[in-house]
C-alpha cells in the first residue's frame, strides 16, 4: 500500500484498482469468525447464507436485477464463459457472434464453442472501436445461441451500442450477453433500462477482490453450467461460496455506484488534462478511439516510433504505472486485436500505451506524467 500511496502514481485501474475501504471493511469480519459454509443448517452456516444473500441483493441493487438474477462466480473470466459457453451448449450448433474487440475471456470461449460446433461469426468494428450495428443485424439474421458485444472496452474504453444490439436482439428472440466488467462502477449499468439477458461482472475492477465475479443471467434465459457439483447458486456455479469475497464485491460495487456522477467527473477532467497536455509535449501522439463515446478512466495512445515495452519501463522507473494494449496480453509482440479490429495501421498501433485512470487518482499524478513522459518517450525512440 505504501508503495502505491507514498511514491508511485498508479495508472493501471483498469488491469486492477486499488481495494476501496468499504470493500476492506466488509472483509474484515470474515478474517476472524464468520467462516460457516452458507449450505450449512445451523448458526454458523445460517450467518454466512445471510450475508451472502446481503451481497446477492446488495449487487443486484446496483444493476436493477432481482436478487435472483445473480449468480456470483469465479472472476469475470468466468462470467464470460459461463455466459457464452452456457447458451452455446443450449444450442448446440447454432453460430455464436462476438464482436471483434471482445476480451480474451469471451473470444477464446467463443473459439471454445466454435471447435465443439458453433460456427463463429465476429462482429466488426469502426475505426473508433463501435460495433457496426449492421453486422449484428446480418448475423441475428442466422439466430446465434447469443450475441456477445462487450458493454466497454478495456483496452481504448470505447462504449459500446448496447440499447440499440439489445432491442435488436430481443426482437429476434436471441439471448444478448455484454461483458460490464469495464463500465460497472464508470457508467450506469442498469438492467431495467437495457435489454440485456446476460452481464459479467468482476470484483477486482471496481475496488473489490480480485478471484470474484458475477454473471447477471435475466430470468427465463436458459444456461448450460459450465461446472458440476453441490448444486450451489441454483446449479450455474457449484463449489462453495466465497461469502468474504461476494460481500467485499457488493461493497465496493455499491461504493462505486454511490459516487459515480462525481468520480467521473473528477476523473474524465483528469484524463482530459492528460491527453491534452501529451499531445501538446508529443509531437505525432494519437488518441485511439477519440471520437467514439468512451469511458473517462482510459486514455489509450498511440506514440509513432516509440517502443512500447522500453517506454513502460521507462515509466515504471519513474515510478509511474501504466500498460500497453490489455494487462493480459502485455509481453505479446503482437499488436492489440483491439487497435487492429479498429484497422489501426501496425506503425501506431504496436507503439501504444494505455493509462488508466481511477479513484486513487489525483491532480498531482497526471502533473507527474506529464513533467516525465515527454523525456522518457523521447529516450525510447519516439518520433516527436
Ligand atoms: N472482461 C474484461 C473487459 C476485462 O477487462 C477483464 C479483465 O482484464 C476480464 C473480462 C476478466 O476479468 P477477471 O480478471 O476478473 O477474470
Amino acid at each position: 500500500m505504501g508503495l502505491m500511496r507514498d511514491t508511485a502514481v498508479y495508472l493501471d485501474h483498469a488491469a486492477s484498482a486499488p481495494l476501496r475501504p468499504e470493500a476492506r471493511e466488509a472483509l474484515l469480519p470474515f478474517l476472524d469468525g464468520h467462516f460457516g459454509n452458507p449450505s450449512s443448517v445451523h448458526r454458523f452456516g445460517r450467518d454466512a447464507r445471510a450475508a451472502l444473500e446481503d451481497a446477492r441483493a446488495r449487487l443486484a441493487r446496483v444493476i436493477g436485477a432481482a436478487p435472483g438474477e445473480i449468480v456470483f462466480t469465479r472472476a469475470g473470466t468466468e462470467a464470460d464463459n459461463l455466459a457464452v459457453l452456457g447458451r452455446a451448449r443450449e444450442r448446440p450448433g447454432a453460430p455464436v457472434a462476438v464482436s471483434a474487440i471482445e476480451h480474451k475471456a469471451v473470444l477464446a470461449s467463443a473459439h471454445a464453442a466454435e471447435e465443439a460446433g458453433s460456427p463463429l461469426v465476429l462482429l466488426p468494428v469502426d475505426g473508433d472501436g463501435v460495433v457496426r450495428l449492421g453486422a449484428v443485424d446480418a448475423a441475428l439474421e442466422a439466430r446465434p445461441a447469443v450475441v456477445s458485444v462487450m458493454w466497454a472496452n478495456n483496452e481504448v474504453g470505447a462504449l459500446q451500442p448496447v440499447g440499440e444490439i439489445g432491442a435488436r436482439c430481443r426482437a429476434a428472440g436471441v439471448a444478448f450477453h455484454s461483458d460490464a466488467v469495464q463500465a460497472l462502477g464508470k457508467v450506469p449499468v442498469r438492467v431495467d433500462q437495457v435489454p440485456v439477458d446476460l452481464l459479467a461482472f468482476s470484483a477486482h475492477k471496481v475496488g473489490g477482490p480480485k478471484g470474484v465475479g458475477a454473471l447477471y443471467v435475466r430470468r427465463g434465459t436458459r444456461l448450460h453450467p459450465l461446472l458440476f457439483g453441490g448444486g450451489q447458486e441454483r446449479g450455474m456455479r457449484p463449489g462453495t461460496e466465497d461469502v468474504a469475497g461476494a460481500a467485499a464485491f457488493a461493497a465496493a460495487a455499491e461504493g462505486a455506484d454511490a459516487e459515480r456522477e462525481t468520480a467521473m467527473a473528477r476523473i474524465g477532467a483528469l484524463r482530459d488534462r492528460l491527453e491534452a497536455g501529451l499531445r501538446e509535449a508529443v509531437p505525432g501522439v494519437v488518441v485511439n478511439a477519440a471520437g467514439a463515446p468512451r469511458l473517462p478512466t482510459i486514455s489509450n495512445l498511440s506514440i509513432p516510433g516509440a517502443d512500447p515495452e522500453l517506454l513502460l519501463m521507462g515509466l515504471d522507473l519513474e515510478g509511474i504505472a501504466a500498460s500497453s494494449g490489455s494487462a493480459c496480453q502485455s509481453g505479446a509482440v503482437e499488436p492489440s486485436h483491439v487497435l487492429t479490429a479498429m484497422g489501426i495501421p501496425r506503425e501506431l498501433a504496436g507503439p501504444s500505451i494505455r493509462f488508466s485512470l481511477g479513484w486513487t487518482t489525483t491532480e498531482d499524478d497526471v502533473a507527474r506524467v506529464l513533467e516525465v513522459f515527454p523525456r522518457v518517450a523521447a529516450r525510447v525512440g519516439a518520433a516527436g
